[in-house]
This record gives C-alpha cells, structure tokens and sequence, in this order.
C-alpha cells in the first residue's frame, strides 16, 4: 500500500497534550501509526508510562513527558526538555482539558478559574511555548481540540461551552499571528465521544439515547473517529488550510 505524498508524515515529531487516555491516546496512537515519533503528556507519570507502554514505547518512538499545562513555568521547561530529549517539535496538538457540568448560579470562583485555565489557558501556554520555536524555524502544525460545543450551549455546560467557544477564536487568532512565519493552526472539534470525561452522560440512558437520536449517524463517536481529522491537519496536504474547525460529531452540529 503506499500513501499519497500530501498525506505523508513519516518522521515528524508530535506532541499531544492530555494523551494518557481518551482521545489524546487515539491522537497519539494515530500520529504513531503514521510514523511520527510521538510525546505523551499528563500530569501522572505512571499513567503516562502505561499508554507509552500501549503504544510501543520508547522503540516505536513514543515518549513522555509529565507537566501541568495550565503552569506557565512549568511548561516552559516541560517543552524545553521534550525539544532538547526527542528533537524539535513539528506538530503540536493541545488536547488536554476537563469538563464541570453545574448551574452558573452554583458555579464557584475556583472551579471557573480552573475549567478556563484547562481548556483555554493551556493553548496559549503550551501554544505560545511551542511557537516560538515553530516560528524560528518557519514551519509547524497546531492543533487545537476544541467541541461541538464552541458552537452551541445547554444548561449546565456553559462554562465548558465558553472555553471552547473561545478556544475556537485562539484558534484563529494564532493563525493569523503564526500564519506568516509557515505555520497553519486549526482546530477539529468532536461531538460526544465516549471517555472518561462523557462517562456521566454514557451512563444516563435517557441523555445517551437523545444523543443518538439527535446524532445523524445514529450512533456515540469513538476516539478512533478523530484521528483521521488530526492526520489530514497535520500533513502537507493541509498546508493552505488554517484557521479552521473541522467538526468530527457523526452530523449533529448541523442539526443543533
Ligand atoms: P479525558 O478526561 O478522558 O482525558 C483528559 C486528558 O487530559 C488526560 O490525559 C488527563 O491526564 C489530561 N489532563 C487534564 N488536565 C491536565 C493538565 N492540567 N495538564 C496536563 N494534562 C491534563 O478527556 P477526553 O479524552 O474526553 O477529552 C480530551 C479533549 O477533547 C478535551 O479537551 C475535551 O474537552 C475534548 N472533547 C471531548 C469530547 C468528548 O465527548 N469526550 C467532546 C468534545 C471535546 P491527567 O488527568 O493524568 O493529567
């Protein structure tokens, strides 16, 4: 079988942020399987080490490195040690992030402060970090994971949908600021996905059926689902293509 040039990523180097489960892994697991050498992030080292061990390890190009993105200095040198142990980073995927399903009317100053800084804070961190040295070198792909909710809202996610409605503006912001030194940023946005993090709403019958119902595929995505989206982004057959959220939801934003 061969692959078609524009599609081809053998050799690049990727780091995927959250990737110790759920969908970072599958990222990771499809940057593996397209040749990339890969570096895992989280913030538990053992659970890291374990979803290396998944993939391969350090012999199939998989690699670590345990940091808290929502830590400025501590991702300044988390990015300065993965560039000088594994080399330089040719494509980044900010994936970590957390979700908080509660009223705004409930919602606390600290539990705000901490979904913000997961899932938008830690973009611009680990982006910025990582641009610098992109730019220096005049190419790169960045990857932001945001949602079918940085488009639409119901109640009780509103903070959640406010950090990625917002991620997906960062988005376009770093394509526009990084754009001119060669490197393309875009965001794929899943719908529901089962992990840990959907695990509350797989386990409610009647929400796991409504998403079904409203889903025109009829079905709850799979990790899997996304990789292809990822692959396509970082690859040379998306070179003109920035600033982009490519939904990845089985159609149901289109029915929302
Ligand atoms: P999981 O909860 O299964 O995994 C989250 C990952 O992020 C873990 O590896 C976790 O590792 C890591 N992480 C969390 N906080 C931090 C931190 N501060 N620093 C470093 N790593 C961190 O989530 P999913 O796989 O479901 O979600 C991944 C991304 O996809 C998220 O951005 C989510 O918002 C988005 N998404 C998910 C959808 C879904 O249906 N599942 C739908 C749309 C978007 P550890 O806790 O060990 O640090």
């Amino acid at each position: 079988m061969t692959t078609h040039p524009l599609f081809d990523i053998t050799g690049r180097t990727a780091l995927v942020t959250g990737s110790s489960r759920g969908i970072g892994h599958a990222l990771a697991r499809g940057l593996v399987e397209a040749g990339c050498t890969v570096v895992l992030n989280g913030r538990d080292q053992q659970a890291l080490d374990k979803a290396a061990a998944e993939l391969g390890g350090a012999e199939a190009g998989v690699h670590t490195a345990a940091f808290d993105v929502t830590d400025g200095p501590a991702v300044a040198a988390g990015i300065a040690d993965v560039e000088e142990r594994v080399g330089p980073l040719d494509i980044l995927v900010n994936n970590a992030g957390m979700q908080n399903r509660a009223p705004l009317l409930e919602f606390t100053d600290e539990a705000w402060r901490q979904i913000v800084d997961t899932n938008l804070t830690s973009a611009f961190l680990v982006g910025r970090e990582t641009a610098r040295r992109m730019t220096a070198r005049g190419h790169g792909k960045i990857v932001n994971i945001c949602s079918l909710q940085s488009e639409v809202v119901r109640p009780g996610i509103a903070p959640y949908s406010a950090t990625k409605g917002a991620l997906k503006m960062l988005t376009k912001g770093m394509c526009a600021d990084w754009g001119p030194y060669g490197i393309q940023v875009n965001g794929v946005g899943p719908g529901y996905i089962e992990t840990e993090l959907t695990r509350p709403l797989v386990e409610d019958e009647q929400f796991s059926t409504w998403v079904r119902g409203r889903t025109p595929a009829g079905r709850w995505g799979r990790t899997e689902d996304l990789i292809g989206a990822l692959l396509y982004l970082a690859s040379p057959a998306a070179d003109f293509v920035s600033g982009q959220v490519l939904y990845v939801d089985g159609g149901m934003t289109s029915q929302l």
